[in-house]
């Protein structure tokens, strides 16, 4: 059980190690009440291409990051709360077989674990971390979620007109809605969507931007676009804030198992 973990000391010295490994590029993570409850390499699906990245189960946060060298460094720290986190199992097709969503309210993305019983072990202690905790919080969980981003190599033309063709130069672009890879004239539209944007519209596509339009005619939150010319304005919000840069040092084919410190068989 993760709260006979709380103030021990082989827990502070787990914490203060994942401290020690992302060093000034993470925050410090030793709070009061907060507990390691497992560790591991996860492939994430990112917007080029899978990746493999770190992951840190507290019994409050998940958090991952880039891995430099193998169990000693990392870098680009991502954190993200729990209480916002929804898991979707992904099992339809095989290659989806051992991968799962994390759903978040400001991104979302899939992972997939080697085998599908570290998936379950995975999936079994973030699902207990999150239900602890919004019965201690007494919160509801949270309903509104980002779109999973179509990874670009799935569309080779816009998923919206079904004709333009992607280029160097004709970008895709992708809707903050439903996630799908859209040509620009596709996506000329923004919509202030919960949890994204840091307060400014962020960009959707024209079915999106209808479907929002038609359920709030009468006080329309969605603002025209007209003025963007910046090609890169893609590169804003969902996987881009570095996640997707590969860490060179890292060429380990070697796959360690995850370690969880808290058994759910204990109550
Ligand atoms: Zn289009
Ligand atoms: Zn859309």
């Amino acid at each position: 059980m993760v709260d006979r973990l709380v103030n021990t000391e082989s827990n502070a010295r787990r914490i203060a190690m994942v401290e020690n490994c992302f060093g000034s590029s993470g925050v410090p993570l030793g709070v009061p009440g907060r507990v390691l409850v497992g560790e591991g390499v996860l492939t994430k699906m990112c917007r080029k291409k899978p990746k493999s990245r770190q992951f840190f189960l507290f019994n409050d946060i998940l958090v991952y990051g880039n891995i430099v060298i193998n169990k000693k460094k990392y870098n680009k720290q991502h954190i993200i709360p729990l209480e916002e986190v929804k898991l979707e199992s992904l099992q339809d097709d095989a290659q989806c077989r051992n991968g799962w969503l994390i759903k978040t309210v400001t991104k979302s993305f899939a992972v997939h674990a080697a085998t599908s019983t570290e998936k379950q072990e995975w999936m079994a202690h973030i699902t207990k971390c999150i239900e602890d905790l919004l019965r201690k919080s007494g919160k509801k969980p949270v309903e509104t979620h980002a779109a999973v981003w179509v990874p670009d190599n799935e569309a080779n033309i816009c998923m919206h007109c079904k004709k333009s063709q992607f280029t160097v130069l004709n970008r895709r672009h992708h809707c903050r809605q439903c996630g799908t890879v859209v040509c620009g004239p596709c996506s000329n539209k923004k919509l202030f969507l919960p949890g994204q944007g840091n307060g400014k519209a962020v960009r959707v596509c024209l079915q999106c931007y209808d479907t929002a339009s038609k359920v709030k005619v009468s006080s329309p939150t969605g603002v025209n676009n007209n003025s963007e010319q910046r090609n890169s304005a893609d590169s804003s919000g969902g996987d881009s804030s570095g996640d997707d840069d590969d860490a060179a040092a890292n060429k380990e084919e070697t796959h360690d198992e995850p370690k969880f410190y808290s058994t759910l068989l204990q109550r």
